[in-house]
């Protein structure tokens, strides 16, 4: 299959890139290597990919229209995944207006882009952070009821109602995947694990915010497994969470890092606007659908990402 990914140089684009060129997919990627991290990081991402194989790279900001449009039609390929975003809710608080840019108006031009191309299919990358505070879990995934509560939520919340119009108005089938809280190799410098563990190593103390709530962490194989298998056998619109359907508690997490790094220091400070409380999947429309099934567990997790960290001191 040709697939173009969006956003192949970030996290776990570039895992799903690699994944695909070892299933003998033809990709090309369109990323601006945005500066929200470090811009010699997502390189390295582009060079990982590079030993899995060839692959055409289009450096272009997606907010720029015709640009989007012209290079889809160029590429023409069969499916588009679609992960380009600004992620983050704290840096969403600050600067909303790029949110709108980043994650509503560049997902736009690609659904116009996908339709006008007859792309046949599109997967969304959205977030558990559509759900906002729920009080009920785990989150199904017609719970989401317009409720975020950081512009990320927001453009995310957003954004699938675009995938929704466009898959109407082109006939196309439209995947909307909900992520929940990603962690592994390479994983995103700003997010919790990636963030302490990098700290730890240099002794430095852990900042916790208000209780730390609970998040169900899923490993970057796993998401990017299950993107795979919506791109294979779904054929049909819909909305589906990925994660690992069990959530992990703030104190458990920090039990799972303190076997790698036993002189752990804490500091706690309130909680910070926009955060949920606690995120949980429930997986059971992606085992039907999809046959997805998360296969790595929380410790096995941690302890890839720790032996990736350890070898990659210049990246964390
Ligand atoms: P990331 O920041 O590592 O990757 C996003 C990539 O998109 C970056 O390389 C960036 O340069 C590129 N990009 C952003 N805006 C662009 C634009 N206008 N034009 C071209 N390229 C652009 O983030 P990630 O963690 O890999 O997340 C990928 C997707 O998954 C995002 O849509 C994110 O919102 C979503 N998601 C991630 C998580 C998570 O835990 N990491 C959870 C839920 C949803």
């Amino acid at each position: 299959m040709k697939i173009l990914i969006t956003g192949g140089a970030g996290f776990i684009g570039s895992h799903f890139a690699v994944k695909m060129l070892k299933e003998q997919h033809e990709i090309a990627i369109i990323d601006n290597l945005h500066p929200y991290y470090s811009v010699d990081r997502k390189k390295q991402h582009l060079e990982v990919i590079k030993e899995a194989g060839d692959f055409q790279f289009y450096q272009t900001n997606l907010l720029d229209r015709d640009e989007t449009i012209n290079i889809i039609k160029e590429i023409s390929p069969e499916a588009i995944v679609h992960l380009a975003a600004l992620p983050g809710v704290a840096y969403s608080i600050l600067r909303p207006l790029e949110y709108i840019d980043y994650d509503v108006k560049a997902t736009v031009n690609v659904l116009e882009g996908a339709g006008m191309a007859g792309v046949k299919q599109v997967i969304f990358a959205s977030s558990s952070s559509v759900y906002g505070m729920m009080k009920n879990v785990p989150f199904r995934e017609e719970m989401a009821a317009g409720k975020p509560i950081s512009p990320y939520a927001a453009s995310k919340y957003a954004a699938e109602s675009f995938c929704h119009v466009y898959g109407h108005l082109y006939g196309m089938n439209v995947k909307i995947l909900r992520f929940f809280t990603v962690y592994g190799p390479w994983g995103r410098p700003d997010m919790a694990i990636a963030n302490f563990i990098k700290k730890l190593k240099n002794n430095e103390e852990i900042t916790i915010f208000g209780q730390g709530g609970s998040r169900d962490y899923t490993y970057v194989g796993d998401i990017v497994n299950g993107m795979g298998l919506a791109l294979k056998n779904l054929k049909q619109s819909a909305i589906i969470n990925i994660g690992s359907g069990r959530p992990i508690s703030m104190d458990q997490l920090l039990d799972e890092l303190r076997v790698y790094y036993p002189d752990m220091k804490i500091r706690t400070e309130k909680n910070r606007a926009g955060d949920v409380d606690r995120t949980w999947a429930d997986i059971s429309l992606a085992r039907e659908l999809l046959d997805y099934e998360p296969e790595v567990d929380f410790s096995k997790g941690i302890a890839e990402t720790v032996a990736w960290a350890e070898q990659h001191e210049d990246f964390l």
